[in-house]
Formats: C-alpha cells, structure tokens, sequence
C-alpha cells in the first residue's frame, strides 16, 4: 500500500504527520520526494548505507550530421533548444539550454538526421539507509536546481510493494506534487485550521480528486484558528481522520526533532486507525 503526505502549502506539519506515521506501523519504506527540502531525515535520523548520484539525459548535437532544420525545437516542449541556421553560406548553430530541459529525449527521437546524442546531467543525489526497522530514501536537489520531478520519479522508483510505503510529497499543488502523489493508493492531507489552511486545501483537494486518489484530512494544531475546515469537510464528506490539538510538549519534541509518538503512546494506535480508515476508504471509492 502506498501512502502519500500531502499539503497545499508548507509548515502545516506534513512531514511531522508522515514521520509519526512511519513510526506507528510495521514493514515501512519511508520515501521522502521533497526534494527541494528534504527533512524527514532530521527526525528518522537514518544511518545511511548507500549514495547514488542522479542525472537527466540531456542533449549534445553533433553540429558536423545537423542541417538547421529545427525539427528538435518544434519537438521541445520546454523551449530548450534553439536553431540559428546559417545565412548565405556561413554555418548556423545549435543551442541547447540544460537548465532547461526536461531529459525527456524526445528531440533525439524526432532528429532525422542522428544528430543527437544524450549526455548525463547530475541533478541531486540519492541516498539510501534505514531508521531502525523503516527502509529511508531520500532524494536531494543541487543547489539552483529546477528540475524536481525527474529526481521524484528517481526516488519513486525504488518502491517497494512488498512494504507500506509511506511518500512524504513536497507542499503546493505543483507539478512535484503531482509527480509525488500519482500512483498513491490513499492520500493524507496535512492542513490547519486557518483562512490560508482552508483555501490551499481546497486547492489540494481538486488535484486529487482529478488524480482520483482516495485522501482524508488530518487537521494540525486543530485547537487554534476557526472550524472552517471541519465544516468545509463536513459538506464536501471528506474524513477527518486524525485533529493533533497545538500542544507545548508536541511543540518542544518537534524543536528538539523527536518525533511525539516516541513519547505520547497513545498516537502510534491513532495513526494506526488512519491505515485501516484508509483502507476502507480506497473500497469506497473503487465501488
Ligand atoms: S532535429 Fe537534428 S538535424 Fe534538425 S536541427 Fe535539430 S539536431 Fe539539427
Ligand atoms: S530532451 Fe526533451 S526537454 Fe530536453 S531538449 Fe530534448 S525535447 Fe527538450
């Protein structure tokens, strides 16, 4: 079973809820994929065992094969390749914008004339190892780097269906978070009961009903704000599935980078109960 973390904006506590969460379970592989600021490692603390590089395949023109003829800028959705073709006799020229470019190999697909070739670009690292019993991956964006969602496809991929995986996605509605949350059997929305809470989890909640992905809600800090989202739940039928109330000792644990369930109990059987709500909701929504 595959379960996503989600949020449409940050600092509403996903990454607190998918760590507890990870905690609570058994045969749990831990995949964070946000990736611009990965920081379920600073509570899961993992040792880690192995480091992989991650690249995209990018373009290289062999100008000596290529006639000008723009094919592979017609091709380029992402405007990442540029023609100049020679006027009168002089040479043109061919540009190829890496920052820009997808990987998707589509332009060395469609040049008639084998003129492109693929280089790697190293976009981030991968790094694998284990918090206690919890398989961890985690993927890590270079600096200035743009190009997410290829690295999520990249941590994606080491999904394992033998185990819970537990997908802590990136906050937003974006393309990263698409990339993340696809493929999910049941989605958990992370949210606050606040104005901006409400209006970017009605954002939230539109992509995942376009992706058909089952969700419930949990609420944070759920006993300051207003009851906006308990309402707009209600009318909508969207469960809520867990209310963590805004407590000093669950805020001192988080400064400290302890995740609470490891000293309020009593939680591990709640997130337990998010499962198996989960899982009747997936039949629900299949009916
Ligand atoms: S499609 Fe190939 S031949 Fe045409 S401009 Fe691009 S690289 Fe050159
Ligand atoms: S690989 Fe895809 S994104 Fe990159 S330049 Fe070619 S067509 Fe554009």
């Amino acid at each position: 079973m595959i379960i996503s973390i989600a949020s449409g904006k940050g600092g509403t506590g996903k990454t607190t809820v998918a760590v507890n969460l990870a905690l609570s379970l058994h045969n749990v592989q831990f995949l964070d994929c946000d990736v611009e600021e990965p920081n379920a490692h600073l509570f899961l603390k993992p040792e880690i065992h192995s480091q992989n590089i991650a690249t995209i395949p990018i373009p290289q023109v062999d100008e000596a094969l290529c006639d000008y003829c723009g094919k592979c800028r017609e091709i380029c959705a992402y405007n990442a390749i540029a023609i100049f073709p020679g006027k009168e006799n002089a040479r043109g020229s061919v540009l190829v914008f890496p920052h820009l470019c997808h990987g998707c190999g589509g332009c060395s697909l469609f040049c008639p004339r084998s003129a492109i070739s693929e280089i790697p670009r190293e976009i981030g690292i991968i790094e694998q190892g284990y918090s206690g019993d919890i398989e961890f991956i985690h993927g890590k964006l270079n600096i200035g780097e743009i190009m997410s969602p290829p690295l999520i496809r990249q941590v994606k991929a080491y999904t394992n269906p033998e185990k819970t995986v537990i997908i802590d996605s990136p906050p937003g509605t974006s393309c990263p978070v698409i990339g993340s949350v696809r493929g999910s059997d049941f989605c958990i929305l992370v949210t606050e009961p606040t104005p901006f809470g409400l209006y970017d989890m009605t954002l939230a909640v539109e992509v995942l009903e376009k992706l058909r992905i089952p969700f419930g809600v949990v609420i944070n800090r759920s006993t300051i704000g207003n009851r906006s989202i308990d309402e707009y739940c209600r009318i909508k039928n969207i469960p809520i599935l867990m209310h963590i109330p805004f407590e000093r000792e669950i805020a001192s644990l988080y400064s400290q980078g302890i995740p609470f369930v490891r000293e309020k109990n009593e939680y591990r059987k709640k997130f337990h109960d998010i499962v198996r709500l989960s899982e009747i909701q997936q039949m629900v929504y299949r009916k």
